[in-house]
Protein backbone atom coordinates (compact mmCIF):
# COMPACT_ATOMS: atom_id res chain seq x y z
CA UNK A 1 0.00 0.00 0.00
CA UNK A 2 1.84 3.44 -1.23
CA UNK A 3 0.59 6.38 0.67
CA UNK A 4 1.67 9.89 -0.24
CA UNK A 5 2.12 12.72 2.11
CA UNK A 6 1.66 16.24 1.07
CA UNK A 7 1.92 18.40 4.26
CA UNK A 8 4.16 21.95 3.49
CA UNK A 9 5.55 21.87 7.68
CA UNK A 10 8.58 19.41 7.95
CA UNK A 11 8.32 18.51 11.52
CA UNK A 12 4.56 17.36 10.71
CA UNK A 13 5.21 15.85 7.58
CA UNK A 14 8.05 13.66 9.32
CA UNK A 15 5.71 12.85 11.97
CA UNK A 16 3.50 11.14 9.96
CA UNK A 17 5.93 9.52 7.31
CA UNK A 18 7.43 7.71 10.71
CA UNK A 19 4.22 6.82 11.91
CA UNK A 20 2.87 5.31 8.39
CA UNK A 21 6.35 3.34 7.94
CA UNK A 22 6.65 2.09 11.21
CA UNK A 23 2.94 0.46 10.49
CA UNK A 24 4.46 -0.98 7.20
CA UNK A 25 3.67 1.09 4.48
CA UNK A 26 5.47 2.66 2.15
CA UNK A 27 5.64 6.76 1.72
CA UNK A 28 6.44 9.66 -0.26
CA UNK A 29 6.22 13.20 1.05
CA UNK A 30 5.55 16.23 -0.79
CA UNK A 31 5.60 19.79 0.17
CA UNK A 32 3.44 22.04 -2.08
CA UNK A 33 0.46 21.33 -4.25
CA UNK A 34 2.34 20.44 -7.25
CA UNK A 35 4.50 18.19 -6.23
CA UNK A 36 1.94 16.50 -4.86
CA UNK A 37 0.33 16.08 -8.61
CA UNK A 38 3.37 15.24 -9.94
CA UNK A 39 4.15 12.20 -7.22
CA UNK A 40 0.64 11.40 -7.32
CA UNK A 41 0.89 10.81 -11.39
CA UNK A 42 4.19 8.61 -11.29
CA UNK A 43 3.24 6.41 -8.48
CA UNK A 44 -0.60 6.07 -8.21
CA UNK A 45 -1.16 5.81 -4.49
CA UNK A 46 -3.63 3.97 -2.36
CA UNK A 47 -4.24 6.94 0.34
CA UNK A 48 -3.33 10.61 0.24
CA UNK A 49 -2.69 12.64 3.43
CA UNK A 50 -3.29 16.20 2.29
CA UNK A 51 -2.76 19.33 4.20
CA UNK A 52 -5.56 21.81 3.56
CA UNK A 53 -3.19 24.79 3.79
CA UNK A 54 -0.56 24.95 1.48
CA UNK A 55 1.22 27.27 -0.51
CA UNK A 56 0.44 27.86 -4.05
CA UNK A 57 -2.57 25.10 -4.61
CA UNK A 58 -4.28 24.48 -1.34
CA UNK A 59 -5.72 20.80 -0.41
CA UNK A 60 -8.96 21.59 -1.82
CA UNK A 61 -7.75 22.24 -5.50
CA UNK A 62 -4.99 19.03 -5.08
CA UNK A 63 -7.95 16.84 -4.16
CA UNK A 64 -10.03 18.45 -6.88
CA UNK A 65 -7.73 18.20 -9.34
CA UNK A 66 -6.41 14.58 -8.66
CA UNK A 67 -10.49 13.64 -8.46
CA UNK A 68 -10.62 14.85 -12.43
CA UNK A 69 -7.78 12.75 -13.24
CA UNK A 70 -8.60 9.67 -14.83
CA UNK A 71 -7.32 7.15 -13.06
CA UNK A 72 -7.41 3.59 -12.86
CA UNK A 73 -8.15 3.50 -9.18
CA UNK A 74 -9.39 6.30 -7.14
CA UNK A 75 -6.92 7.18 -4.37
CA UNK A 76 -8.50 7.85 -0.73
CA UNK A 77 -7.89 11.24 0.47
CA UNK A 78 -7.32 11.76 3.94
CA UNK A 79 -8.05 15.87 4.32
CA UNK A 80 -5.10 17.80 7.53
CA UNK A 81 -7.44 20.82 8.72
CA UNK A 82 -6.36 22.98 11.34
CA UNK A 83 -8.84 23.78 14.25
CA UNK A 84 -11.67 25.57 13.54
CA UNK A 85 -11.59 25.46 10.21
CA UNK A 86 -15.00 23.96 9.91
CA UNK A 87 -16.47 25.62 6.58
CA UNK A 88 -13.27 24.23 5.12
CA UNK A 89 -13.77 20.80 6.54
CA UNK A 90 -17.30 20.51 4.45
CA UNK A 91 -15.89 22.32 1.68
CA UNK A 92 -13.35 19.48 1.66
CA UNK A 93 -15.20 16.88 2.08
CA UNK A 94 -17.78 17.67 -0.86
CA UNK A 95 -14.67 18.19 -3.11
CA UNK A 96 -14.20 14.49 -2.63
CA UNK A 97 -12.09 13.48 0.72
CA UNK A 98 -13.06 10.55 2.24
CA UNK A 99 -11.90 11.71 5.61
CA UNK A 100 -10.39 14.25 7.74
CA UNK A 101 -8.71 15.03 10.66
CA UNK A 102 -7.86 18.13 12.98
CA UNK A 103 -4.62 19.13 14.01
CA UNK A 104 -2.97 18.43 16.07
CA UNK A 105 -3.26 14.47 16.18
CA UNK A 106 -1.24 11.56 17.74
CA UNK A 107 0.02 9.53 15.47
CA UNK A 108 -1.99 6.57 16.97
CA UNK A 109 -5.16 8.32 15.91
CA UNK A 110 -3.90 9.06 12.73
CA UNK A 111 -2.99 5.48 12.03
CA UNK A 112 -6.19 4.47 13.21
CA UNK A 113 -7.73 6.44 10.34
CA UNK A 114 -5.38 5.55 7.62
CA UNK A 115 -6.10 1.54 8.53
CA UNK A 116 -9.96 2.48 8.33
CA UNK A 117 -9.81 4.15 5.06
CA UNK A 118 -7.32 1.66 3.67
CA UNK A 119 -9.79 -1.51 5.54
CA UNK A 120 -12.23 0.32 3.25
CA UNK A 121 -10.27 -0.36 -0.04
CA UNK A 122 -10.04 -3.48 0.75
CA UNK A 123 -13.48 -4.47 0.78
CA UNK A 124 -14.64 -3.22 -1.96
CA UNK A 125 -11.95 -5.10 -3.72
CA UNK A 126 -12.48 -8.37 -2.52
CA UNK A 127 -16.71 -8.55 -2.65
CA UNK A 128 -17.03 -11.33 -4.39
CA UNK A 129 -20.79 -11.00 -6.29
CA UNK A 130 -22.95 -8.26 -5.77
CA UNK A 131 -26.76 -9.18 -6.38
CA UNK A 132 -29.39 -6.99 -5.57
CA UNK A 133 -32.63 -8.57 -4.47
CA UNK A 134 -35.83 -6.76 -3.95
CA UNK A 135 -38.92 -7.51 -3.55
CA UNK A 136 -39.88 -6.79 -7.21
CA UNK A 137 -36.41 -6.60 -8.87
CA UNK A 138 -33.02 -8.63 -8.93
CA UNK A 139 -29.92 -6.68 -10.54
CA UNK A 140 -27.00 -8.59 -11.11
CA UNK A 141 -23.79 -6.50 -11.66
CA UNK A 142 -21.38 -8.87 -12.31
CA UNK A 143 -23.65 -10.71 -15.11
CA UNK A 144 -25.29 -7.46 -15.87
CA UNK A 145 -28.62 -8.80 -15.87
CA UNK A 146 -31.66 -7.08 -14.54
CA UNK A 147 -35.11 -9.01 -14.00
CA UNK A 148 -37.96 -8.70 -12.88
CA UNK A 149 -39.63 -11.07 -10.17
CA UNK A 150 -43.03 -12.67 -10.69
CA UNK A 151 -45.38 -14.26 -8.75
CA UNK A 152 -44.06 -17.29 -8.24
CA UNK A 153 -40.24 -17.77 -8.11
CA UNK A 154 -40.17 -16.85 -11.76
CA UNK A 155 -37.48 -13.97 -13.37
CA UNK A 156 -38.47 -12.00 -16.37
CA UNK A 157 -35.66 -10.47 -17.68
CA UNK A 158 -35.46 -6.58 -18.69
CA UNK A 159 -34.47 -5.30 -21.46
CA UNK A 160 -32.53 -2.33 -20.32
CA UNK A 161 -29.85 -0.07 -21.86
CA UNK A 162 -26.74 0.29 -20.38
CA UNK A 163 -27.22 3.63 -19.07
CA UNK A 164 -30.90 2.36 -17.69
CA UNK A 165 -29.41 -0.38 -16.39
CA UNK A 166 -26.36 1.81 -14.44
CA UNK A 167 -29.45 4.21 -13.08
CA UNK A 168 -31.36 0.94 -11.76
CA UNK A 169 -28.48 -0.84 -10.03
CA UNK A 170 -27.62 2.74 -8.50
CA UNK A 171 -31.10 3.19 -6.94
CA UNK A 172 -31.31 -0.27 -6.22
CA UNK A 173 -28.01 -0.43 -4.05
CA UNK A 174 -29.30 2.56 -2.08
CA UNK A 175 -32.75 2.45 -1.38
CA UNK A 176 -34.61 4.79 -0.14
CA UNK A 177 -31.41 7.40 -0.82
CA UNK A 178 -32.57 10.22 -2.04
CA UNK A 179 -30.10 11.16 -5.57
CA UNK A 180 -29.43 14.54 -6.65
CA UNK A 181 -29.76 14.97 -10.31
CA UNK A 182 -26.17 16.36 -10.17
CA UNK A 183 -25.13 13.11 -8.37
CA UNK A 184 -26.97 10.95 -10.56
CA UNK A 185 -24.59 11.85 -13.43
CA UNK A 186 -21.88 11.98 -11.43
CA UNK A 187 -22.30 8.35 -10.55
CA UNK A 188 -23.16 7.13 -14.01
CA UNK A 189 -21.34 9.95 -16.13
CA UNK A 190 -18.37 10.90 -14.09
CA UNK A 191 -16.42 13.94 -15.17
CA UNK A 192 -17.26 13.02 -19.30
CA UNK A 193 -20.29 14.69 -18.96
CA UNK A 194 -20.77 18.19 -20.21
CA UNK A 195 -24.88 18.94 -20.78
CA UNK A 196 -27.88 19.68 -19.23
CA UNK A 197 -28.84 17.82 -15.62
CA UNK A 198 -32.53 17.43 -17.06
CA UNK A 199 -30.80 14.16 -19.11
CA UNK A 200 -31.39 12.47 -16.32
CA UNK A 201 -34.70 13.02 -16.00
CA UNK A 202 -35.12 11.47 -19.79
CA UNK A 203 -33.83 8.30 -18.51
CA UNK A 204 -35.58 7.94 -15.48
CA UNK A 205 -38.58 8.48 -17.80
CA UNK A 206 -37.47 5.61 -20.60
CA UNK A 207 -36.54 3.45 -17.17
CA UNK A 208 -40.02 4.10 -15.35
CA UNK A 209 -41.57 2.89 -18.97
CA UNK A 210 -39.73 -0.38 -18.54
CA UNK A 211 -40.09 -1.14 -14.72
CA UNK A 212 -43.12 1.11 -14.11
CA UNK A 213 -47.07 -0.63 -13.84
CA UNK A 214 -47.97 2.77 -14.27
CA UNK A 215 -45.34 4.81 -15.58
CA UNK A 216 -47.09 8.44 -15.15
CA UNK A 217 -47.99 7.20 -11.41
CA UNK A 218 -44.49 5.54 -10.42
CA UNK A 219 -44.28 3.22 -7.16
CA UNK A 220 -40.53 2.86 -7.40
CA UNK A 221 -38.90 5.25 -8.54
CA UNK A 222 -40.15 8.29 -6.81
CA UNK A 223 -39.91 11.96 -7.52
CA UNK A 224 -38.77 13.62 -4.79
CA UNK A 225 -39.78 17.89 -5.54
CA UNK A 226 -37.15 19.35 -5.45
CA UNK A 227 -34.29 17.09 -4.91
CA UNK A 228 -34.53 14.09 -7.22
CA UNK A 229 -35.42 10.93 -6.99
CA UNK A 230 -35.56 7.80 -4.88
CA UNK A 231 -36.22 4.34 -5.16
CA UNK A 232 -38.10 2.16 -3.20
CA UNK A 233 -39.61 -1.33 -3.35
CA UNK A 234 -41.33 -3.14 -0.53
CA UNK A 235 -43.84 -5.65 0.07
CA1 LIG B 1 0.05 23.60 6.18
Amino acid sequence: MKILIVEDEPEIAQLIQQTLTREGFSCSVASTGLEALEIFEQQQPDLIILDLMLPGLDGLEVCTRIRQKPTSKDPYILMLTARGEEIDRVIGLSTGADDYLVKPFSPRELAARVRALLRRSLRQVEQPSQVYRTPHFIVDLDRHIASRRGAESEEEPLDLTTLEFNLLATFISYPGRVWSRTQLIDKLWGNDFFGDDRVVDTHIRRLRKKIEPDPANPTFIKTVVGLGYKFEDEK
